[in-house]
């Protein structure tokens, strides 16, 4: 691990301000960085992934740890509660079960003792070439992308540019699904924008996951009142612990009929960014969710699919589960 510089911030304007790059020109995996659970970031810094000239610890700042009921019906949730918290919320687990199941399906109950919403959506890819000290690959400013021919087995099967990795978050595609947003704060004036814009392709950006600039932090995600049924369901190789091979987060919500009227699908574990399947959403509305409905639904879903040499099993996987959270949603 390369030697840094550590501090702890008191406040978000005192974390940005240590955030801020002295070489504003350097590599972004050299620019300060902001540490919450450290169960991503550590890891990172010891595999010379990134190597910040300085660490901010965000979990000395008051108050970012809090769950708060929004007065609106949805819930305020600071980006340093952590990922036990989040389960142990009966306001979660009763009004999102979907993000009560994402965040129990993450790692084991050491990690998210410790891990972080904010860490959680931040996290970096887990590619083994990407995470591979020796392998510079295209996300790390390099030429190729190996998993393109190499070992591809858990990589994307959505390509959006040139490097195939996939979001390593469940919380992320779940939150896409119930339509959070987020706030950024950060030398420019604090903004929120949906989750859904806060990840970025490859395509847009080959050395990030998301649209946070030098200097910038995740302060809190913002959950409106729930407006159906949500789920979450994943498939992962290890139950014990591991990350998504596929994943699909639903969001029904049925009108007096009994008909779809609102649908939000996102797939998980399939691209470089929760996939949300718009086309999707749109055919289920206004129909009754039965067999036909939910078997189109999962032809649909997985309709651009263009898997790697290694991962054409994604297709019929994403395809079940699919299934799986719309069934889940009927019962
Ligand atoms: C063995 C293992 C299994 C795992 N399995 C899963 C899984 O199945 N599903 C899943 O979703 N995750 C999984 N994870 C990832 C884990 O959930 C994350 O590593 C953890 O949530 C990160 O949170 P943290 O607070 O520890 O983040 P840190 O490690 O402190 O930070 C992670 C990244 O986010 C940045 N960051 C942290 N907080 C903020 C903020 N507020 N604003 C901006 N940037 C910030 C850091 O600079 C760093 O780049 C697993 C991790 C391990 C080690």
């Amino acid at each position: 691990m390369k030697s840094f510089e550590w501090a702890s911030a008191s406040t978000v304007q005192d974390a940005v301000k240590l955030l801020t790059p002295t070489k504003p020109d350097a590599d972004p995996d050299e620019q300060p960085h902001p540490i919450a659970g450290g169960q991503d970031l550590l890891t990172s810094m010891k595999e010379y992934l990134v190597r910040p000239s300085r660490v901010v610890n965000l979990k000395t700042i008051a108050g970012l740890d809090q769950i708060k009921d929004d007065g609106k019906g949805g819930l305020t949730i600071g980006a340093t509660v952590t990922l036990a918290a989040l389960i142990d919320n009966p306001a979660i687990a009763s009004k999102y079960p979907g993000l009560h199941e994402a965040a129990a399906s993450i790692a084991t109950p050491q990690i998210r003792n410790l891990g972080t919403i904010g860490g959680n959506l931040c996290q970096r890819p887990r590619c083994w070439y990407f995470r591979l000290e020796s392998a510079v690959c295209k996300k790390k400013g390099g030429k190729t992308c190996y998993a393109a021919l190499g070992q591809n087995k858990y990589n994307a099967i959505f390509p959006t540019g040139p490097s195939n990795i996939v979001h390593p978050s469940d919380l992320a595609t779940m939150l896409v699904a119930l339509g959070a947003t987020l706030t950024i704060a950060g030398p420019a004036a604090p903004r929120t924008i949906p989750v859904e814009e806060f990840f970025v392709t490859p395509e847009d950006n080959i050395r990030k996951e998301n649209v946070l600039k030098d200097g910038e932090i995740v302060t809190e995600i913002q959950l409106p009142a729930p407006i159906g049924k949500s789920t979450y369901v994943k498939f992962k190789e290890r139950e014990s612990l591991d990350f998504a091979m596929a994943a699909v987060a639903a969001v029904i919500q049925l009108g007096a009929g009994g008909n779809v009227q609102t649908a939000r699908v996102v797939l998980g574990g399939v691209a470089s960014i929760p996939w949300r399947v718009t086309d999707v959403e749109k055919a289920l509305v206004g129909k009754p969710l039965n067999d036909a409905a939910m078997e189109a639904a999962a032809k649909g879903a997985l309709a651009g699919a263009q898997p790697l040499s290694q991962n054409e099993y994604k297709v019929p996987l994403t395809q079940a589960l699919v299934k799986r959270a719309l069934a889940k949603l009927t019962a």
